[in-house]
Parts: C-alpha cells; sequence; structure tokens
C-alpha cells in the first residue's frame, strides 16, 4: 500500500532545529515499535514528505506554533513572524501529493503544527500540548485520507491489512 511518512521519521534533517525524529534511533521506542515501524517501511511503497520544507522554508528554521488552529488558521514563529502561509502551502502540497499518487493513508509525526494529528501545542510557546490538528493532518483527514502518529503503529498496520 502506498503511505505518506513524514520525512523527519524517516531520518532525514527536515525538523526546525536541523534534526530528525527517526524512529529507529529514538531510544523511547520499544525494540518491538521499531519493528513494526520497519516492516512498515518495508513493506509498502513509501512517500517521504515534510510539509513545511515543501512549504518553502529553510532548515533549520525559528520554531513555530498554531496560533489559531481554527479557521483562521494562523502559525506564528516564536519571533511573531507569521509563517501561515508557507504552512498552508505545505499542507497542500501534500495533498497534492495524496491525490496525484493515489495515496490513501499517512504516518506523520505527532504534536506538529503540520503533522500532528491528535495533539499540537498551544500557541504558547511553553511546551503545553492540547487537543488539536496540524494543518497537514487536518487537510488531509478532511480529504478522507486516513492519519497515523508514529505512537499508533499497531493501528496502523491494522489499517494497512484491512484496506
Ligand atoms: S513538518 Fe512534519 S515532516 Fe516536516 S519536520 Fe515537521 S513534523 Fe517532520
Amino acid at each position: 500500500m502506498k503511505v505518506l511518512v513524514s520525512s523527519c521519521l524517516l531520518g532525514e534533517n527536515v525538523r526546525y532545529d536541523g534534526g530528525n525524529s527517526s524512529i529507529t534511533t529514538d531510544s523511547s521506542f520499544t525494540f518491538s515499535q521499531k519493528e513494526i515501524f520497519m516492516d512498515v517501511i518495508c513493506d509498502n511503497q513509501v512517500y517521504s514528505f515534510c510539509p513545511e520544507v515543501s512549504g518553502g522554508l529553510e532548515t533549520p528554521r525559528v520554531v513555530a506554533e498554531l496560533i489559531s488552529a481554527n479557521k483562521p488558521f494562523k502559525v506564528e514563529t516564536i519571533e511573531e513572524e507569521d509563517v501561515t502561509i508557507p504552512f498552508l502551502i505545505g499542507a497542500k502540497n501534500a495533498l497534492d501529493t495524496c491525490v496525484e499518487e493515489d495515496i490513501k493513508v499517512a504516518l506523520l509525526k505527532s504534536k506538529s503544527p503540520s503533522c500532528g494529528n491528535i495533539n499540537i501545542y498551544d500557541g504558547t510557546f511553553s511546551n503545553t500540548l492540547i487537543e488539536g490538528q496540524g494543518l497537514t493532518a487536518r487537510l488531509l483527514e478532511e480529504n478522507g485520507i486516513k492519519v497515523f502518529n508514529e505512537t499508533q503503529l499497531e493501528d496502523l498496520i491494522k489499517f494497512i491489512e484491512s484496506n
């Protein structure tokens, strides 16, 4: 099955801080979880995608949070620069890729203002999580693409096996 995957989860250095969120090197993941991740990667057609880079932002870049997670959306850096447009372009580019390639499921990085599918930071840059979706996760789900994060690998496998 075709799966869109956040580039940072695959070890690409596209995070705002110039690093990555590689599951295989993260000690907070168990050996079993890493095995499941590798199964997903090896048994499926993976499309690596970083919405923020696709939207035109540089790496590294100043950390940003969703100031408004509902319409009208607003994303600002900690330096109060409005970066809403590149975030929206990145989300649209992700959706376009899914439509063009007929991708029905995505594995996206949790908590990100682009990729988070359940929780996001609250816009105060105080490390406070709230319920909500990043702009890419939201746009994909609004268009019928199922989104999982890296803590939902078992659910992702079940989805792949039943589709
Ligand atoms: S936008 Fe998504 S893929 Fe890109 S670094 Fe952030 S979490 Fe990873």
